[in-house]
């Protein structure tokens, strides 16, 4: 695809194939470590989980109420049966269930022997031992049956999916307490930039405070990830090789912001060439063009574009997926789905564009989204306000208030 806007005579690379081009090429870690479940949170599951137990375990009850024997039952007819016992949770009945009787029961509580259902206690009237069932009781109800959630040896949750909690409420339902992980990535960052100043320094003429440190911060948080921030290197090819050759012979990635265009001071692309080698630079999307992505030694490399805004699509759209396959996660997609825009969008044909947008649902359910306002790749006012991408094909010629777009919203929470 051209891009018309910067007269680019290449075909610049698609998302699609330049996230192609990171499956095929990225290598997981093969490392592996024991942690128990309150540690796994977020880690990357290495070795699926099979339980060893049929859960539930044992036959039990849905509801408060009385279990019984089907055979009891006198269909079409109220009928009266006579309470023998008590099932609590945690403290089965103890006795023998006869024709003619029924057990106190409560949710959770074992099913005895020989009942098959149980009936709600607010179906029933009691008087003193003497339980009188409707004439529409029916037999086989409220009981939750062994193995209906997971059969013994099923598999509880399956390599490479990053652990969530409702996860590991499962596994340790089965009464696993540990599970084997993928090792945390190490991954390095650094801003780089003569105008960049640290937070909490004095900013001198023509300096600006560093934002894309401390968004990668935070957008690296992750229980999987060890994370060292290597600070502001300036625009010095030396200084910047000599980083880049130090940070590859220490972690699995590094991360950099700016330099990595065409300018005078943008040597990003050039170190990585001559260091290690370039899988890609540059893709058809707006922002983040300038995206050099390779690898030195055995250290994935991503040098960022330094425009915030830009940082902030390149990473979710390329460095989240490639961090996912490096760890040996699931590579997942984003969600999407259409909404009827009502602003109208500027756009040039020839990138994929990522307008920041805010998302809105009518009482019908249908979703709408707004332009978040200025779309320049340095407005982080404008990114932060908004909650999804609105995502434009590379052919796309700008949007007519009321059109249907497709978002991609940044988180499934809306205002
Ligand atoms: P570059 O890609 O180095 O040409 O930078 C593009 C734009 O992003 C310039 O306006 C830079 O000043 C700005 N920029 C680069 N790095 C950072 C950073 N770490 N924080 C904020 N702005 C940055
Ligand atoms: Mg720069």
């Amino acid at each position: 695809m051209i891009d018309a806007c910067s007269q680019e005579s290449k075909r610049l690379l698609s998302i699609e194939d330049a996230l192609g081009k990171i499956k095929a090429s990225i290598c997981s870690i093969s490392g592996t470590e024991k942690v128990t479940l309150n540690d796994a949170l977020g880690r990357v599951l290495a070795e699926s989980v099979h339980s060893p137990l049929n859960i539930p375990h044992d036959r039990n009850a849905a509801m408060d109420g009385y279990a019984f024997a089907g055979g009891d039952i006198v269909y079409g007819h109220v009928f009266t049966l006579s309470v023998v016992g008590t099932s609590w949770a945690g403290r089965p009945f103890q006795g023998q269930l006869h024709s003619g009787e029924c057990v106190r029961i409560f949710t959770g509580a074992v099913v005895p022997a020989h009942a098959d259902s149980v009936i709600m206690q607010e179906h029933v009237q009691v008087q003193g031992r003497n339980i009188h069932f409707p004439a529409d009781t029916r037999a086989l109800q409220n009981i939750r049956g062994i193995g209906e959630d997971v059969k013994q040896g099923d598999c509880l949750v399956a390599q490479a999916k990053k652990l969530t909690a409702v996860d590991l409420g499962l596994i340790a339902s089965a009464g696993i307490d540990q599970v084997t992980v993928k090792r945390r990535l190490k991954i390095a960052h650094f801003s780089t930039g003569d105008e960049l100043t640290a937070l909490g320094l004095q900013l001198e003429p023509g300096k600006i405070y560093d934002s894309n440190r401390t968004m990668l911060n935070g957008f690296l948080a992750d229980p999987g990830h060890d994370v060292v921030d290597l600070g502001i290197i300036p625009d010095h090819k030396q200084l910047l090789e000599d980083s880049f050759i130090e940070a590859s012979k220490n972690y699995d990635a590094v991360i950099t912001t700016g330099g990595a265009s065409v300018g005078d001071a943008d040597y990003i692309k050039e170190i990585l060439q001559t260091c290690g080698e370039v899988n890609f630079w540059k893709i058809a999307i707006k922002p983040g063009k300038p995206l050099a992505f390779g690898k030195i030694g055995d250290c994935y490399f991503f040098g960022l574009p330094g425009n915030p805004v830009a940082v902030v699509v390149t990473f979710q759209q390329i460095v989240v997926p490639a961090l996912q396959q490096l760890s040996g996660a699931l590579f997942t997609k984003p969600l999407r789905f259409t909404a009827t825009c009502t602003s109208a969008l500027k756009k040039s044909p020839g990138r994929q564009d990522y307008q920041r947008g805010i998302l809105s649902q009518d009482e019908r359910g249908e979703f709408f989204v707004a332009s978040a306002g200025q779309q320049g790749s340095h407005l982080l006012g404008s990114m932060s306000q908004s909650d999804c991408y609105i995502v434009l094909p590379e052919e796309c010629k700008g949007i007519q208030a009321g059109d249907k777009v497709i978002v991609e919203p940044f988180s499934l929470r809306i205002e």
